[in-house]
């Protein structure tokens, strides 16, 4: 089918990480559907989280990217409009004179608060910001990490959590031969940090992280990781729980942190992880300078809500723990989109399975996909089923004919448009190019690739690789 005859329908997709690459995947691979795609992106570069978020020790996991050029970037029906910022550079307004349909897979740009006193002390920073900096990510490369103190602290037992604390232990050697940012390589070179604290307000029952990570914790060759024998003992409501829930996945994950309370501290390991159960930070103590020294901790019990989930609950038992680094990894947050209804409390737009809901209303034309649709959860692959029915439904809507009315949708006058506002863009083929630069700037070095970390440096470089205009 086609837009109503008139040519191809046209679909904008705003961000071009995982969530975007499967809903252009997803409608480029309908059967019987004629339809091309254009993908902005705030950056010059594109795939998100997989280049901004994915650790760089996690090299294997960012292959997917070629999974997205294989099956959608080298479509013909396919666009990249890289440095083009949805809401500046282009407005909504913009977009709906020129597609039939706009899908928002624009991610949860900023992290949870814990709502506790201190948590804003120098020394104290969103683990978010941490990743982003290591990653090279533009707006996050000027950020100030000061490693030179030895405790540190990783607020949360999630994926991210763990990836930062893995990141703090690796050595100076490990990290050479990812495509950490450079500054990002230099400082963890000289880091003093000693002692890593990832703090886990719930039981091990119920850690978020997932198995293969934590069990990569174990095999550092840097840092010996310990669990304190009485904090991976099961309280009797998480044993019930994981007797009936007969979870292998679970088990496995109890076995490999119960690993963590017998083994002995290899003194030639320059540094000591620790994962702690059933603890709350409640303050961030600080020091006469304004910077974190410290932080109360209160210890939890579990209790039953009405409907089953195990959720903390404070003691009166407090300790108090000496920090000097504090990373809150208590999850991300979807901001809101110019133009879209937002929740503010769950941080995505609202919608019916990926149509975009004013109340009772579908916003005509208008979609999301990814965190922005769902929240911030779950691996790559998640977003893959969550587009397939984001996309069903753009479908289902061309096919009855619920679509935007574009005066303009024919493929020329979206580029006209960017010229007419003098503003140039980054196509995929710019893109392979500074690909190809970033790897060879990485072979030198025996690294996958060594990346540009701000936009003008990415502009320049494309610039004098095209030579002499
Ligand atoms: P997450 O998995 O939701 O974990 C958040 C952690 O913060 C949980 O341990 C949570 O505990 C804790 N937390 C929340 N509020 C807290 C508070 N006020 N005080 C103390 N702790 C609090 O989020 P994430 O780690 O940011 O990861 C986001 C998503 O990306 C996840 O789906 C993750 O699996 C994925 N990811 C995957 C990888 C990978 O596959 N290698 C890497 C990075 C991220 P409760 O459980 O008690 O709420």
């Amino acid at each position: 089918m086609t837009a109503g005859g008139r040519g191809p329908f046209r679909v904008a997709v705003i961000g071009s990480g995982p969530a975007g690459f499967y809903v252009a995947e997803h409608l480029l691979s309908r059967e019987g559907f004629d339809v091309t795609v254009d993908m902005f992106e705030r950056l010059p570069t594109p795939f998100g989280l997989v280049r901004f978020g994915v650790a760089p020790d996690h090299e294997k996991i960012k292959n997917v990217t070629r999974t997205f050029e294989k099956k959608t970037a080298s479509n013909p029906g396919y666009r990249f409009f890289g440095n083009v910022d949805v809401g500046i550079d282009v407005t909504l307004d913009d977009l709906r004179r020129h597609y039939h349909a706009v899908c928002f897979a624009s991610g949860a740009q900023t992290d949870r608060q814990m709502g506790i006193p201190g948590e804003d002390l120098a020394r104290s920073h969103p683990a978010t910001e941490f990743v982003a900096w290591y990653n090279g990510h533009p707006d996050f490369r000027d950020c100030q990490f000061d490693l030179s103190v030895e405790r540190v602290a990783v607020v949360g037992v999630g994926n991210v959590a763990v990836d930062v604390a893995r990141i703090l232990c690796r050595t100076p050697e490990e990290l050479a031969s990812t495509d950490i940012a450079d500054y990002a390589l230099e400082a963890l070179t000289r880091s003093n940090v000693k002692e890593v604290h990832m703090l886990g307000r719930r039981g091990p029952a119920q850690a978020a992280f997932t198995n293969p990570e934590v069990r990569e914790l174990g095999q550092m060759p840097g840092a010996n990781v310990t669990v304190l024998p009485a904090e991976a003992q099961l309280d009797p409501l998480s044993r019930e729980a994981v007797e009936t829930a007969d979870d292998r996945s679970l088990r496995k994950k109890l076995e490999i942190i119960e690993s963590f309370t017998t083994g002995t501290l290899d003194p030639s390991k320059p540094r000591n992880l620790t994962i702690r159960f059933l603890v709350s930070p409640t303050e961030l103590i600080g020091d006469t300078t304004g910077g974190v020294c410290g932080m109360t901790l209160v210890k939890n019990e579990l209790y039953q809500t009405g409907n089953g989930s195990l959720r903390p609950r404070a003691t009166e038992r407090t300790e108090q723990l000496p920090v000097d680094l504090v990373f809150r990894s208590v999850g991300y947050h979807g901001l809101p989109i110019s133009g879209l209804p937002f929740d503010e409390r769950s941080g995505v737009v609202p919608n019916d399975h990926g149509r975009v809901m004013d109340g009772d209303t579908h916003l005509t034309g208008l979609y999301v996909s990814g965190w922005i649709k769902r929240g911030p959860t779950g691996v790559i692959g998640t977003n893959k089923p969550d587009a397939l029915e984001t996309v069903a439904c753009i479908v289902a809507d061309a096919e009855t004919g619920v679509m935007l009315q574009p005066e303009s949708p024919d493929r020329d006058a979206v580029t006209r448009m960017l010229a007419e506002k003098e503003h140039s863009f980054v196509s995929y083929e710019d893109w392979k190019l500074l690909d190809k630069l970033e790897c060879d700037r990485g072979a030198g070095q025996n690294r996958p690739r060594v990346k540009f970390t701000t936009v003008a440096e990415a502009l320049e470089a494309l610039k004098a690789a095209a030579g002499p205009s």
